[in-house]
């Protein structure tokens, strides 16, 4: 049988850089094929050989509530019927903006984009607008998008200012972004201690979830916060992943720590571009057409995506939701980590709401350095062997995994069941 995924990865590189249009999805860490998904429904995918997945990304988190779930489908459906996008308000944004501001406190005021790169960009121009300062401080293995002054990883030493990690980044658009590592409070407070009045704003991921999971050790985030305040800088987290993933108010909510600004991203679109940025009223009120601050976009607040969003946060709103979600989440990392001590394999697992991470390590990480140590071998192995028994994890050793409200115990139990299977295999390399 010809492998239709092969054949359509195929004609993919012939017109597409890569053949995909974002590039973790080409396999390129894990090697082979990318799977080309044809359809998915709830917690399962279908490639175009017509093979089924028990899927573990989610469209990379937006998918919370299952794929093509019926609530959001027909609300897009309802409301493409009414035009697509008019470029002029709408009373759904509004619905959408009056839903966020009323769950998360932190939101005095909040607006609409369409991805989480233009939110967090956004975010950073307005700290910077609002302090009249350059410099913002981000850190080792978060990911903020794609925005020139974002891409930047760390130089050695916890005080080096940033050279850009891309070609085509200008090493001026870099300069201001000085990166630290995760979790370590001590860099934070040499860097305020030398350039505090330099520093607009602290970008974090308040649960780091671009170098596979890492949690914020206790007394990160509340140091950030007081350094933030005691010198005038804006404190941003990033809750494009974490937002409505780890819980209603997101970490937010979970650590009761008050951000300046925050990010939002994939779940609040139900897997339509919206994202969104917002925070306190007096910063966000330097945001055009109030203030000096430009933003703007010609399909933001697109209203057949937001009528998705909206449709979204009704279905997490629900009661319940959460709780079964994390303890879904939790019986899949006990069960995997169960697997892989009975095949004595090396590993770690981790998870928080809805959200896991999976690490060839003998324990959980908790800074960059410790993830980068993981063994990517073993991974890879682990990736192949799942993917081909039918569990779609992502293709990468340092992403976070997620799990759906539509997935179920038998769901998770059959995975479980497959990695018993696949550690076995992994015992010696
Ligand atoms: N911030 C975080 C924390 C993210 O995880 C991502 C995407 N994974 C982004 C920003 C960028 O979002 P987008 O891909 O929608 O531009």
């Amino acid at each position: 049988m010809t492998d239709r995924n092969e054949a359509w990865f195929e004609r993919a590189r012939r017109v597409i850089p890569g053949g995909v249009n974002s590039p973790v999805r080409a396999f390129r860490s894990v090697g082979g094929t990318p799977r080309f998904i044809r359809r998915a429904q709830g917690a399962y995918l279908w490639d175009e050989n017509g093979t089924r997945y028990i899927d573990y990304v989610g469209a990379w988190g937006p998918a919370i509530a299952g794929h093509a779930h019926p609530k959001i489908v027909e609300a897009v459906q309802r409301a493409a019927a009414d035009g697509l996008s008019f470029g002029a308000p709408t009373a759904l944004e509004v619905e959408m903006a009056e839903r966020l501001t009323a769950l998360l406190p932190s939101l005095e005021l909040v607006r609409l984009v369409s991805s989480g790169t233009e939110a967090t960009m956004s975010a950073i121009r307005l700290a910077r607008g609002y302090t009249g300062r350059a410099c913002i401080v981000k850190f080792e293995g978060c990911y903020h998008g794609h925005a020139d002054a974002l891409l930047v990883k760390a130089g050695s030493g916890a005080l080096t200012f940033g050279h850009p990690s891309s070609a085509g980044v200008p090493e001026g658009a870099a300069r201001d972004t000085l990166v630290l590592p995760y979790n370590d409070l001590a860099a934070v407070e040499a860097a305020f201690a030398e350039c505090g009045d330099e520093i607009a704003a602290v970008i974090v991921e308040p649960a780091a979830g671009n170098m596979n999971l890492v949690k914020p050790r206790p007394g990160f985030l509340e140091g950030l916060r007081a350094l933030c305040d005691r010198h005038g800088a804006v404190l941003i987290f990033d809750e494009v992943m974490t937002g409505f993933r780890v819980g209603l108010q997101g970490m937010q909510g979970r650590t009761g720590i008050r951000p300046d600004l925050t990010t939002l991203g994939k779940v609040i679109g139900g897997g339509m571009p919206v994202a969104a940025f917002g925070g306190r009223r007096e910063i966000m009120e330097c945001v055009a057409p109030l203030g000096p601050v430009y933003q703007a976009g010609t399909l933001s607040g697109s209203p057949v995506a937001v009528a998705a969003g909206l449709a979204s946060l009704e279905l997490v709103a629900q009661p319940g939701f959460y709780e079964r979600l994390e303890a879904l989440t939790a019986r899949l990392v006990s069960g995997l980590q169960r697997a892989a001590e009975e095949a004595g394999v090396p590993f770690a697992a981790d998870s928080l709401g809805g959200m896991f991470g999976l690490y060839f390590a003998p324990q959980v990480p908790g800074s960059y350095a410790e993830v980068m140590a993981c063994d990517v071998e073993r991974f890879k192995r682990f990736f192949h062997a799942m993917l081909a028994a039918g569990h779609h994890f992502a293709p990468s050793a340092f992403e976070a995994g997620f799990v759906s409200a539509a997935h179920t115990k038998a769901d998770i139990d059959a995975t479980v069941e497959a990695a018993h299977r696949a550690f076995a295999t992994l015992g010696h390399l």
